[in-house]
């Protein structure tokens, strides 16, 4: 195992706008924090929404649509550094009306209802992703 000690900076708390895109914003708010290191975690609702399978045969993303409305039932990611700016590795699980649940590696199309937010700034303890050889995937290199 490899891994790193990491003191929690700051925290915020705040929602994500109706209509817009997930992914989106929060890279726009990482950006605009310019926080490189922490993680996230969000719940609430989407309108419709884009997850990925990762094929580990293929090393290519299956992508998955749901053209619904479903509540978040979790969304949790990391923050690191992958080409000098704040990289998101966020994944979703959602559940339909039937309390039936999806979910994958999140990716661009997933539409908010709403989403409330809490991420978690680790300040200068920042990893770097590098490409992994073994799996296709950035990986952080500790
Ligand atoms: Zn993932």
């Amino acid at each position: 195992m490899e891994c790193k000690t990491v003191s929690i900076e700051k925290r915020f708390m705040g929602r994500f706008p109706h209509g817009s895109d997930l992914l989106q914003e929060i890279n726009k708010f990482l950006t605009q924090e310019n926080i490189l290191s922490g993680e996230i975690r969000i719940i609430g609702a989407v309108s419709k929404a884009v997850f990925g399978y990762y094929d580990s045969q293929s090393k290519n993303y299956i992508y998955i649509s749901k053209n619904e409305h479903m509540e978040i039932l979790n969304c949790v990611g990391n923050i690191s550094v992958k080409d000098g700016k704040p990289f998101p590795h966020v994944h979703i699980a959602l559940a339909d009306k039937n309390g039936k649940a999806y979910g994958g590696h999140l990716m661009e199309g997933t539409i908010i209802f709403a989403a409330e937010f809490v991420i978690t700034d680790y300040g200068d303890n920042k990893l770097e992703r590098v490409y992994d050889e073994a799996t296709g995937l950035y990986l952080w290199n500790i």
